[in-house]
């Protein structure tokens, strides 16, 4: 299921303003890379561009590659629904549809894809979604109460749960635990840490410990100056990246140096 991302010579522009520049990097299949560096430098713009949904931005465009399986997400021809079907996105803020039940926000992107199934195959893909996040113990005598009715950190599982359901190969993850406390924010980690098994991982995160627990690779985003294209520094094994570094801008960074 999973699969490994190239990216080569990336530019991504909101516009006129050209917010990162000249991104080349592998992402490797059945595990967990997180992208950290100071705000403004564009990781969260970066990771945008990996299920097409940069472009959804006016002005937002991308020159330079992205495959995933050799495949070039950018390519003719290519619609981006399908790309974000394969490419799934958990968002900062847990966002579960409002009026939705716990079973329906899982099966929203399901039926959303028109991909029309039996009852019992729903429930069976229900019940596999919600142990796969972690949440089915939780809910799984309230699946048809609101999913808002959860707290925060279940609210994120659901929505982890509604990315799996439609059976991504990748899930791209937006500092998804920023909103929550730190016992839910364990909760998500270990998750995260199982979800490789099956999936390619790619986290935002601000909090360096973080990437330090979950990823296997890091790859650190840096800003010259304000205006300036954010660009990536280095990537590396995410100990060395911790532990040696082999740029000095990455080492003033994760000892707290940095500004
Ligand atoms: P990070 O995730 O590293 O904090 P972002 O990707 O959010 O950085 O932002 C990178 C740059 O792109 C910043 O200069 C930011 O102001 C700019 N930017 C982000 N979103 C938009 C947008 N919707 N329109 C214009 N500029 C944007």
């Amino acid at each position: 299921m999973s699969k490994r991302i190239d990216i080569t010579d990336l530019d991504i522009y909101y516009g006129s303003f050209q917010a990162v520049a000249d991104v080349t990097m592998t992402i490797e299949e059945r595990s967990v890379t997180a992208f950290i560096g100071p705000s403004g430098c564009g990781k969260s713009t970066f990771l945008r561009t990996l299920n097409r949904m940069h472009e959804v931005i006016p002005g937002g465009r991308v020159d330079g590659e992205v495959t995933i399986d050799g495949k070039n997400l950018y390519g003719k021809g290519v619609d981006p629904v399908d790309v974000r079907r394969e490419v799934g996105m958990v968002f900062q803020r847990p966002n579960p549809f409002p009026t939705m039940s716990i079973k329906e926000n899982v099966l929203a992107g399901v039926k959303l894809n028109s991909q029309r199934i039996s009852s019992k195959a729903g429930n069976e893909l229900l019940e596999r979604s919600l142990r796969s996040a972690n949440l089915w113990e939780e809910v799984k005598d309230r699946l048809d109460k609101p999913g808002s009715g959860l707290s925060g950190g279940q609210q994120q599982r659901l929505c982890i749960a509604r990315a799996i359901a439609v059976q991504p190969e990748v899930i791209l993850m937006d500092e998804p635990c920023s909103a929550l406390d730190p016992i839910s924010t364990l909760a998500i980690e270990d998750l995260i840490n199982e979800l490789k098994e099956e999936y390619t991982v790619v986290i935002v995160t601000h909090n360096m410990q973080q990437a330090a627990r979950v990823s296997d690779r890091t790859g650190f985003f840096n800003l010259e100056a304000t205006g300036k294209p954010g660009k990536l520094v280095e990537m590396d094994d995410t100990t060395r990246i911790f532990n040696n570094p082999s740029q000095k801008a990455t080492e003033d960074y994760i000892s707290g140096r940095f500004g």
